[in-house]
């Protein structure tokens, strides 16, 4: 942990226009902040080269201007630390904490369906079953001189091997902080670096918390399974663990976790329906 003041952050994808999801997210982070006497970064987590806008980004600052929220400059963007994230990626491979994975999704859902494979990581996809974990290495090296496409995965028996089995975090609330057991092995050999870019979302995340020197990670509960994994391969990396708060998720009528493709309204929306920040606050629970 850091000495000094606490340091938060929100950290959107720009992949979609911000919902009233976000803007919970982001006036909590806020303020707690204030509350802590410490600051608020803002992340622009762009990672994914297809599906990150420029004019997405540009309405991400819009928007939270809009709702009264200001962030210290410079805001860090992902996609300006790639080579970071690739040192990073090198250093696991480097200790044979990671290998290359030639699997296509189709393949790792075809394992699945035929029975060998049949548990899912948290986020429901179907662990992947190690095939090319135990690849022959001059295989290896003929597909990557080839240039075959591959994905880079934590060995995580290897890796739970370097840290020790124990574990944990210290999550934090409105009524005081409490020591969790991690259990990053339900996420199995996890993909750290996708093909098209050299990190994947828990490596660039867990890289940037420690660069930004964050010291509490406040996010939504669908991401609370992978503080696990981000406590992992913190450890691997020699990176100070910040403490995490994992906030309930906003629902829409149908009970569905806000989203724009399931229709919800975004900010914007909102704005152009005549809603003002004033009134998304009050709603929120921030006045
Ligand atoms: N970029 C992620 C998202 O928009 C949030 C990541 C995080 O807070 O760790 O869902």
């Amino acid at each position: 942990m850091s000495l000094g003041a606490p340091v938060l952050r929100f950290a959107p994808s720009p992949n979609g226009r911000l919902h009233l999801g976000h803007a919970y997210s982001a006036l909590l982070n806020a303020d707690l902040a204030a509350r802590m006497g410490g600051v608020c970064r803002l992340r622009i987590e762009d990672i994914d080269p297809q599906r990150s806008k420029p004019a997405l980004i540009d309405a991400i600052f819009a928007d939270l201007a809009w709702l009264g929220l200001h962030y210290p400059e410079p805001v860090r963007r992902q996609s300006d630390h790639m080579g970071d994230y690739r040192a990073a990626r090198d250093d696991l491979i480097d200790r044979r904490l990671a290998y290359p994975c030639f699997c296509s999704r189709g393949q790792i859902r075809a394992l699945a369906e035929a029975g060998k494979a049949t548990a899912c990581d948290p986020d429901g996809a179907p662990l992947y079953p190690g095939t090319c974990r135990s690849l022959d290495p001059a295989r290896v090296a003929e597909n990557l001189a080839r240039g075959e496409p591959h994905t880079w995965r934590l060995d995580m028996t290897a890796a739970l091997r370097c840290t020790g089995p124990d574990q944990g975090y210290v999550a934090f609330d409105a009524t005081g902080a409490q020591r969790i057991a991690a259990d990053p092995a339900r996420w199995g050999d996890a993909v750290i670096a996708r093909r098209d870019v050299p990190t994947s979302y828990h490596l660039a995340v867990v890289h940037d918390d420690a660069a930004e020197g964050i010291s509490h990670v406040v996010r939504g509960r669908d991401l609370e399974a992978a503080s696990d994994l981000h406590v992992l391969l913190q450890k691997l990396l020699g990176l100070p663990t910040p403490h995490y708060r994992h906030h309930p998720l906003l629902l829409d009528a149908g009970g569905e976790k806000l989203a724009k493709s399931r229709g919800s309204q975004s900010l914007a929306d909102l704005r152009e329906a005549g809603v003002t920040p004033r009134r998304i606050r009050m709603q929120l629970g921030f006045v």
